[in-house]
């Protein structure tokens, strides 16, 4: 999508720390940190959110989760000790202000549940 943020993260035509690549996935910094670790993941093509995912989609989204894990893996954050959270947010309620579907992996702190 020629407007669309990470779209253009996606394709190179704004810079992002990236932190994870593949040819269908790909994962960097959050721009502002909400946590020690903050990572959004993305599929590179774009599907505006949760509620556009059909089936089709359930390879993209295995890889998007199993990245995740890695990428968590490798930051400590599957230690015993410590946990993450991996969140999506649809629509004004849940506060999604970017149109392209990306998931949050939170780390480094605690989180609580119910979230606010
Ligand atoms: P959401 O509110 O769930 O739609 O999440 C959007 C996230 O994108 C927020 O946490 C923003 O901080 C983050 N964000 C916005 N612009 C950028 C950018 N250029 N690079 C990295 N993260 C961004
Ligand atoms: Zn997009």
């Amino acid at each position: 999508m020629e407007d669309c943020l990470f779209c253009k993260i996606a394709d190179g035509r704004i810079p992002g720390k990236i932190v994870y690549e593949d040819k269908d996935v790909m994962a960097f910094e959050d721009i502002h940190p909400t946590a020690p670790h903050h990572i959004l993941f993305i599929p590179k093509r774009h599907i505006a959110s949760m509620a556009d995912i059909t089936p089709e989609d359930g390879y993209l989204l295995g890889k998007l989760f199993a990245a995740a894990a890695q990428v968590a893996r490798e930051r400590g954050l599957a230690a015993e000790e410590q946990g993450y959270r991996f969140v999506t947010n649809v629509g004004p309620h849940a506060g999604q202000s970017v149109f392209h579907l990306h998931f949050h992996l939170l780390g480094g702190r605690p989180f609580a549940w119910p979230p606010g």
